[in-house]
C-alpha cells in the first residue's frame, strides 16, 4: 500500500536513496503535445464498443417518447427549466424533490468509489465523456492526418497547400462533431422536435443557440486541444483516487521483475542468453509509451496520470506476440500480486469481496433502496404556508384577531384535484378565503389544476380570549379528497 501511495504521488522511482536531493520540479511545465499512436487489441476493442454505446445513448435519449397524457411533454428525458420539472421516463421531479438529485449524486460517487476499488480508474479510461470524445477526435485526426509518425511530420513540416487542406478538413469535422454534441446537449432541456423545427426555420431562440454554441465550443476545446490536460489539471478525481485504491485493486502494472533490464532485441542472441546476461523481456521499443493518451511511461510505475485505459497492455501484448514472448508484460493486476510474483511466490487470487468493496456496495444498496422507496411513496401534492408580515395581525371590531396566510398547493398529479384545508391549534378559529368553498367542520375546499401550483390567500380569525400569548402554534392540514393524502404544516398565529 505504501508503494502504491508513493507511486500515485509521483514518487515511483523507489530505488536506493541517492546521495544528492533531486532538484525540485518546476511549478509550471510547458505543454508537450501528445501524438497517441493507433493500437489494436482487446482493450481498444472494448473501448470502441463502449464509446459507440455511450455516444448512441447520448444522441438517442432526447428523441425517445414517453406518453404522459394530454398537455404534458412527451419527451422521455427532459429537464424542463421553464416549467421547473425533470422528466425521466415515468418519473417526474419538482423543485422540492431536489433531494433525489442529491441521492443520485451520492449513488454516482459511491459507484465510482466501488469501480475504483475494484478496477482502478476504469471510469476515466473507458466511460468518462472526456475520454470518449477525445478518442473520437483522435480517430478523426488519424483518418485525416495519419498515424503518430505522419502527424508529427506534418506538424513539423512546411506549411504547404496539403498541410492547410488536411488541417482545414480535420477542424471542419471536429467542429461538426462539436456542433452535434452541443445541439444534442440542448435537447435535454427543451422540446427536441420543436427545437429542430425552429432551427430549420432559422427561428431558434438566441438563448438556446447561445448554450448550444457554448457546449460545442467546450467539446471542441476539450476533446480537440486540452485532452489529457483536462484529466491532469482540471479534474479533481485523480487527486483523491489513491484513497479508493488498495493493494488488491486492479491497476495497469508493468511487471518489472520480468521486463527489467530492458534493452533492444538482438536477433543474434537467444532469449536464454539474453536472460543469462541479466536482461528481461522488455525490448525498450517504446510502443507502450507511444500509444498512451496521457503520454506517460507505465514502466515508471503506477502514476496519477494513468487513466487505466489498457492501451499500453494492447501495445505490449502485440510486441510480445511478434517477438515470441508470452503476453502480459504490462497487464491489469494488483500490487499485491505483483509483489508476490516479484518474490516468486504464488499470488493470492483476486478478491472482489473486501472490506471496502463491502462498505461501498452496502452504501449503494442503502441509498438506492431509500431513493426507490421515496419514489414509490412520493406524494402527489405538496403545500407551503407563508404568513403575512405586514400587517402581522389585524384586530377586528368584535375584538377578534385575524392573521392572513398565503397557501401554495402543488398538485403534482396529472388530474385536477380538490383538497380539504383545516386549521387547528386554537379553540374557536374560523378560516375563510376568496375563491374557496366552506366545508362542514369549519374547513375549506381548495382546488388545484393538474400539474400546477395554485395559490390561495387564507384568513384565520380567532376570538381574542383564545390567544393568550403573542405567538400561538397553529397547524394547517391539507387532505386530498380523492386519495386521502394528508399533509400538515406548522406555523404561528400572532396576536397583540
Ligand atoms: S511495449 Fe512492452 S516491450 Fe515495448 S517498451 Fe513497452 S514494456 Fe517494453
Ligand atoms: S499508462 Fe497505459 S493504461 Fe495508463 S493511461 Fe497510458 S496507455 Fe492508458
Amino acid at each position: 500500500m505504501q508503494k502504491l501511495a508513493r507511486s500515485l504521488r509521483g514518487d515511483h522511482r523507489n530505488a536506493a536513496p541517492t546521495p544528492a536531493a533531486p532538484a525540485p520540479a518546476p511549478l509550471y511545465a510547458s505543454h508537450r503535445k501528445i501524438y497517441p499512436k493507433a493500437v489494436r487489441g482487446r482493450f481498444r476493442r472494448v473501448k470502441w464498443v463502449l464509446a459507440a454505446v455511450l455516444l448512441a445513448t447520448y444522441s438517442a435519449l432526447p428523441w425517445l417518447s414517453w406518453d404522459r397524457g394530454p398537455g404534458l411533454p412527451d419527451q422521455a428525458v427532459l429537464l424542463d427549466l421553464d416549467a421547473q420539472r425533470f422528466h425521466l421516463f415515468g418519473i417526474e421531479l419538482w423543485p422540492q424533490h431536489i433531494y433525489y438529485v442529491t441521492g443520485a449524486m451520492i449513488l454516482a460517487a459511491v459507484g465510482l468509489f466501488l469501480a475504483t476499488a475494484l478496477a482502478g480508474r476504469v471510469w476515466c479510461g473507458y466511460a468518462c465523456p472526456q475520454t470518449v470524445w477525445t478518442d473520437l477526435f483522435v480517430l478523426v485526426e488519424e483518418w485525416i492526418e495519419g498515424d503518430r509518425g505522419a502527424r508529427i511530420r506534418l506538424d513539423n513540416g512546411p506549411r504547404t497547400a496539403a498541410w492547410f487542406a488536411r488541417k482545414a478538413a480535420k477542424h471542419a469535422v471536429w467542429m461538426l462533431i462539436a456542433a452535434v454534441t452541443g445541439g444534442t446537449a440542448i435537447l435535454y432541456f427543451i422540446d427536441a422536435h420543436g427545437f429542430l423545427a425552429d432551427l430549420a426555420r432559422l427561428e431558434a431562440s438566441p438563448l438556446a443557440l447561445g448554450w448550444m454554441l457554448f457546449m460545442a465550443a467546450c467539446t471542441y476545446a476539450m476533446a480537440g486541444f486540452m485532452r489529457e490536460q483536462m484529466c491532469r489539471y482540471v479534474c479533481p478525481w485523480p487527486r483523491f483516487q489513491a484513497a479508493m485504491l488498495d493493494d488488491e485493486s486492479l491497476v495497469v502494472t508493468y511487471q518489472d521483475w520480468r521486463g527489467e533490464g530492458r534493452a533492444p532485441l538482438r536477433k543474434d542472441r537467444s532469449w536464454e542468453a539474453r536472460h543469462l546476461s541479466g536482461l528481461g523481456d522488455c525490448i525498450d521499443c517504446g510502443a507502450c509509451v507511444h500509444v498512451c493518451p496521457t503520454g506517460i511511461d507505465i514502466r515508471d510505475g503506477l502514476q496519477m496520470d494513468c487513466i487505466s485505459c489498457g492501451l499500453c497492455v494492447d501495445a505490449c501484448d502485440d510486441v510480445m506476440r511478434r517477438i515470441g514472448r508470452p503476453g502480459g508484460l504490462i497487464r491489469y493486476d494488483t500490487e499485491a500480486a505483483q509483489a508476490a510474483k516479484a518474490e516468486s511466490r504464488t499470488p493470492a487470487p483476486y478478491r472482489l469481496v473486501r472490506p471496502r468493496t463491502i462498505v461501498y456496495t452496502l452504501l449503494l444498496v442503502i441509498v438506492a433502496g431509500m431513493m426507490a422507496t421515496g419514489l414509490v411513496l412520493k406524494p402527489t401534492v405538496d403545500v407551503a404556508v407563508l404568513r403575512d408580515r405586514a400587517p402581522l395581525f389585524v384586530t377586528l371590531a368584535d375584538a377578534s384577531v385575524q392573521n392572513s396566510y398565503v397557501v401554495k398547493i402543488s398538485n403534482m398529479s396529472h388530474r385536477p384535484q380538490t383538497y380539504r384545508l383545516a386549521v387547528s391549534g386554537i379553540d374557536g378559529v374560523t378560516v375563510t378565503g376568496p375563491g374557496t368553498d366552506a366545508l362542514p367542520g369549519g374547513a375549506l375546499a381548495l382546488s388545484a389544476e393538474a400539474d400546477s401550483v395554485q395559490t390561495y390567500r387564507i384568513h384565520v380569525r380567532s376570538p381574542a380570549t383564545a390567544v393568550s400569548a403573542p405567538s400561538t402554534p397553529l397547524s394547517f392540514t391539507l387532505t386530498g379528497t380523492t386519495d386521502g393524502t394528508s399533509l400538515h404544516v406548522g406555523t404561528v398565529f400572532l396576536a397583540p
